[in-house]
């Protein structure tokens, strides 16, 4: 056991204290900092009475599909309540986001899916807008942005999905259609190349980073697709065939996404059906994704997480509920 406030492992057992269902939860006392603190503090259960057994259960509800109410019928719970529940796992997103390890080949892929959220508004004005970023061989969801579908929504998840992807050597970075993605990546990972006795024919210009290769594909209105890399690459870097130019895996995610998570599947204006609430769900369906479900068209019980050598083995909801964050729990 480490001190959430001081991360001191010198700490001392300090009595229990007990819930209404009966379950004990141990105390703490920092010999470093002197400070009290449970086996709750700095998780998702810190300070809620609830057993953490039936925060667990509406968790998995709602990562199946179900609705806030629903759920909170179910459980006999007030929907506030089933909500609150799942800001506390959402607030958690850092300490369950690692970057990519260093010196892999990743290949990632973007997308956005839409819903509506809110009043009736034509999609364009609509806050119902994600972006997601997925990398397609362990099926690791790196980003899920929801808001409006402007520039900023575009600059902030391409950077979000940059700052994972970064450390990685050699990175293929392809979305379908929007440009954005492309020009927002240019201004965090281009660089100005000078001209050498390697680089002539490139001569004084700016090219992406080594090892990083940039396309789009391109739906036409017939249904003829074609492929286009954005900006020059490095000289070092290789380019990748045509046909491996795509986002499907982040576009099937997407389909996913709309089965179990009823916010992007319902067509009917919904009370509190915010960006707010969108954000949240996607982000604890993001998490229970890449953490705790293993993937149908991965290898047998594995985990993106697992995949990706990030962990070595699936988390169950409720170690997301009682820990703070994956690097407590190898601790
Ligand atoms: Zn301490």
């Amino acid at each position: 056991m480490q001190c959430p406030h001081c991360q001191s492992r010198q700490v001392v057992k300090n009595g229990k204290h007990h819930h209404q269902d009966g379950s004990a939860i141990q105390n703490y006392l920092c010999r470093g900092c002197r400070k009290r603190f449970s086996e709750r503090t700095g998780t998702p259960m810190c300070r809620l009475r609830t057993p953490s057994s039936m925060v667990s259960l509406a968790m998995k509800m709602r990562t199946e599909g179900m609705g806030i109410r629903a759920s909170g019928r179910v459980l006999e719970k007030s929907h506030v309540s089933i909500m609150r529940w799942e800001q506390r796992l959402a607030d958690q997103e850092k300490q369950w986001s690692p970057p990519v390890p260093e010196g892999r080949v990743i290949t990632v892929e973007g997308d956005e899916v839409y819903t509506r959220v809110g009043e009736n508004l034509p999609p364009q004005e609509s806050e119902g807008w994600t972006v997601i970023f997925l990398e397609r061989d362990s099926r690791y969801w790196s980003v899920a942005k929801a808001g409006l579908k402007t520039i900023e929504l575009f600059a902030q998840a391409t950077q979000l999905a940059w700052q994972w992807a970064a450390p990685s050597a050699f990175i293929r970075w392809f979305t379908d259609g929007e440009r954005r993605y492309a020009q927002q990546l240019w201004k965090l990972a281009s660089i100005y190349l000078k001209s050498s006795e390697v680089t002539r024919e490139y001569g004084h210009c700016k090219v992406w980073r080594e090892g990083l290769e940039v396309a789009i594909k391109i739906k036409g209105s017939q249904g003829n697709r074609r492929v286009e890399w954005v900006k020059p690459e490095h000289p070092y870097t290789s380019i990748s065939p045509a046909c491996e130019v795509h986002a499907n895996h982040t576009e099937a995610n997407n389909s996913a996404l709309r089965r179990r998570c009823s916010a992007y599947r319902r067509r009917q204006n919904l009370y509190a059906k915010t960006v707010e609430g969108l954000q949240r769900a996607v982000t604890v369906q993001r998490l229970v994704h890449n953490w705790v479900r293993p993937h149908w068209s991965l290898d047998k019980n594995m985990t993106p997480t697992m995949l990706l050598g990030l962990y070595h083995r699936p988390i169950s909801i409720l170690e997301f509920l009682s820990s703070r964050g994956f690097e407590s729990l190898t601790n």
